[in-house]
């Protein structure tokens, strides 16, 4: 450790002349310093124990030479940094005072030479120690590794942070002993940079790893500059090198975060609550890939231009009232991207304190929700409509038994009257009203979709190519109908009867939104939905499908008017003008026969529906005819078994059946058909039974009494049915079926059309 020179300085005078030694003590002590006196060498070794400052030697002593002293004792450890003024003979040679110098002598006197004047010597040899010595305590004082090499690059001063760093000794990093601590792969270059620096003479800058005490490595920066002497030539290098790990260290640290924040795709905002309105101070890029606005577009707003005439004020008020207190808030908020298309937010804002617990900041973390808001609110309009289609179809359930009955009676009442019978017009209005009641109920089940489809693979050209004429009658002369059919087309399994109406409701629509005229075009078409669509479609699943596409060149639809259209009654169109059932109804069959149902509208630019359903993997068979319903009931002398809980629908049917010849035996719930069928000995020819019974169903039913009377054949009737009686095959294409209401020549023809067919073995 070095120190300051005590004071006073300690000085020895070494003069074997004692009238000369003791008036140069005087003149020391008097001039304040410490004052020890030999009288020759040997004497002077006893005194340099003390270590003095600083020793006045005369060249010429008893027992030796003053320059051989002087040598010995810049040799010695313990004297070394003590100063020496050599005080020489009056006869002495300048070679000889060079001599003197180059023996490591500090300083040089000739006599004649007064006390005085060695004093003045003295106290300015003892002011430039003082100097070099501050000098010395600075460079151990600073926290930095310190250096200093020879003109040819070697190092030979390092000061004792060299020690602290590596736990070397400084003899260590001498010469070119310092590369060693440097990590491997900085190697090279440290030296490379070393070696131009003193090869090219300019200050220099280089970053490597040091080995550490502990044996880690860290970062440090040196750097170098060259010392010249007044004709400019390098004489020393002198240099610092610092530890910069920490700064690294936080530098890579802010580096990473930096690139994290790039990489997220979730966008996030930091604002200053401090300044007027809390502006953007930054946004990630995830935030301009969200938003479409930039970096530059966003910084220094509010974030309120995200917003727009949609986006919940409660949500802004909550994210308000968050701000205010300085909370934490999470919020799902609409907010509008630069193309102005709206997009679902989930943000969650947090406040960002300093060291002193206050909130400088807020960072934001925004991200897309829209597909599963989507999901939402296709899970919940999926839901309402399920509801409303088991309201409709419990209505219809009802309507049908009592329409049956209405109808029925209606249409026997009005065979017995004569033609010119005065009140047969008012019956026959009345019989009107019933069918039109009786095609409502039926839209309000296909809607519902509880009625009994009767699905058979067919190719939807040919319904469009059959329905052409009658869809031309439909739309009028101002409308044209282009078809555009895609041949071959792969097959579909659905009912007939039921894509006809399909057809029917979307082409009266059509027609309604072109009063002026314009076109009406069917497309059909084989089509792969992919999983990308799938994702795109919640509820679709991937697959082969065929498309039929109906599009018209009519007035379109707002958005609000479009998600409402599959409602039941929801209309536009004026007070008699439309039932709201037609979409209700093709939404239903579509549903029903496993496919689905997309639209496309803008208000101006017409309005195309898509439906897709799925490809049948049977072939298509000729579907045979439906038609050839007999004008008179026909009749029959047959046993027929009547098994129906509603009475005024039995008490018609058995009405029905008996003017038809047949021998009916009536059963009101499934137990007193059994009884009956029990009880009858002779063959029952035939069972018409109700789908749905409180009891029992049926296809239950039906099992049971054909172990009694295998010969049995069966009819059954409903106007209604639920899943499970779809699910059990009641609407196979082999199975005899009736749907309510029905009329009575509907059940006497079809009655005999099952008696006459030839039995399936
Ligand atoms: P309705 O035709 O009895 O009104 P729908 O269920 O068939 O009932 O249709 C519901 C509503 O959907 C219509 O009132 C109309 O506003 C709209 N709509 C249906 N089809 C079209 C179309 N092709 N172009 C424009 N709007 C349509």
């Amino acid at each position: 450790m070095f120190t300051l020179p005590r004071n006073p300085a300690t000085i020895v005078t070494v003069e074997d002349n004692a009238l000369v030694r003791s008036a140069l003590t005087n003149s020391l002590r008097a001039a304040g310093f410490l004052v020890h006196e030999a009288a020759s060498a040997r004497e002077l070794k006893c005194v340099t124990r003390e270590k003095p400052d600083l020793i006045v030697l005369n060249v010429q002593l008893p027992d030796g030479n003053g320059v051989d002293v002087c040598r010995s004792i810049k040799a010695d450890r313990d004297t070394a940094s003590s100063l020496v003024l050599l005080i020489s003979g009056e006869s002495l040679q300048s070679s000889d005072r060079i001599r003197g110098l180059e023996t490591g002598a500090d300083g040089f006197l000739a006599k004649p030479v007064t006390p005085d004047e060695v004093v003045a010597h003295v106290k300015a040899m003892l002011r430039f120690r003082h100097n070099e010595k501050q000098y010395h305590l600075l460079t151990e004082s600073i926290p930095h590794f310190v250096w200093m090499t020879r003109a040819d690059g070697q190092a030979e001063y390092a000061n004792s942070r060299w020690f602290e760093y590596t736990g070397l000794p400084s003899s260590e990093s001498h010469g070119l002993g310092w590369l060693q601590q440097i990590h491997p792969s900085d190697r090279t270059k440290a030296r490379k940079t070393w070696e131009n620096a003193v090869a090219t003479g300019l200050p220099y800058e280089v970053e490597y790893r040091l080995r550490r005490a502990d044996g880690n490595y860290r970062s440090h920066l040196a750097k170098g500059l060259p010392i010249r002497d007044e004709r400019g030539q390098i004489v020393k290098w002198i240099g610092t090198c610092t530890d910069i790990h920490a700064q690294k260290t936080a530098e890579a640290e802010l580096r990473l975060r930096d690139r994290a924040l790039q990489a997220v795709s979730e966008g996030i905002l930091i604002t200053d609550p401090c300044q007027i309105d809390n502006p953007i101070i930054y946004a990630s890029p995830g935030f301009e890939k969200l938003t479409g606005y930039s970096t530059e577009e966003s910084i220094g707003r509010n974030c309120r231009f995200l917003q727009g005439r949609d986006t919940s004020p409660e949500a802004i008020a909550e994210l308000r009232e968050a701000i205010r207190s300085a909370r934490p808030a999470n919020v799902e908020l609409l907010n509008y991207r630069k193309d102005g298309t709206p997009i679902w937010i989930s943000l969650s804002i947090s406040p960002i304190r300093n060291e002193e617990g206050e909130v400088t900041h807020f960072v934001g973390v925004q991200s897309d929700i829209t597909e599963r808001r989507l999901m939402e609110q296709q899970l919940r309009q999926s839901q309402k409509m399920e509801a409303v289609g088991r309201l409709a179809g419990g209505i219809a359930h009802d309507f049908n038994n009592l329409l049956t009955v209405i109808n029925g009676y209606g249409e026997m009442l009005l065979n017995r009257l004569g033609v010119n019978d005065p009140v047969r017009e008012s019956v026959s209005e009345m019989n009107k009203a019933g069918e039109r009641a009786a095609a409502l109920t039926r839209q309000l089940l296909a809607f519902s979709r509880k009625q009994v489809l009767a699905p058979s693979i067919l190719d939807l050209n040919s319904v469009v190519i059959d329905l052409e004429k009658m869809l031309r009658r439909v739309i009028g002369e101002d409308i044209r109908l282009a078809t555009d059919l895609q041949s071959p087309l792969d097959a579909v399994k659905v009912d007939r009867g039921q894509m006809e109406q399909v057809l029917l409701n979307l082409a009266v629509n059509a027609r309604d939104a072109m009063p002026r005229g314009g076109q009406l075009s069917l497309k059909t078409r084989n089509v792969e939905l992919d999983d990308a669509y799938a994702r795109d479609h919640p509820y679709t699943q991937p697959g082969a499908y065929v498309a039929l596409v109906v599009s018209d060149t009519g007035h379109g639809m707002t958005s609000e008017v479009k998600a409402r259209i599959f409602e039941p009654f929801f209309t536009t169109k004026g007070p008699g003008m439309g039932t709201g059932l037609g979409l209700a109804t093709v939404y239903g069959i579509v549903k029903q026969s496993g496919g689905y149902i997309e639209v496309f509208s803008e208000p101006g630019s017409g309005a195309t529906f898509e439906i897709y359903l799925p490809r049948a993997a049977r072939a298509i068979r000729s579907s045979k005819s439906q038609s050839g319903a007999m004008r008179s009931p026909p009749q029959g002398s047959e046993t027929i078994l009547l098994v129906e809980d509603d009475d005024a629908v039995r008490s018609l049917s058995r009405l029905i059946l008996r003017q038809s010849g047949y021998t009916v035996l009536e059963a009101r719930t499934a137990q007193e058909a059994r009884d009956a069928a029990c009880r009858r000995a002779e063959p029952i020819q035939l069972l018409v039974t109700d789908v749905v019974m409180p009891e029992l169903g049926g296809r239950e039913l039906t099992e049971r009494l054909l172990v009694v009377h295998p010969e049995m054949r069966v009819l059954f009737v409903s106007g209604y049915t639920d899943d499970a009686v779809v699910r059990h095959g009641i609407s196979e294409e082999e199975v005899n079926f009736l749907q309510k209401p029905f009329t009575p020549l509907a059940l006497a023809s079809k009655v005999r059309e099952i008696l006459d067919s030839v039995p399936a073995s």
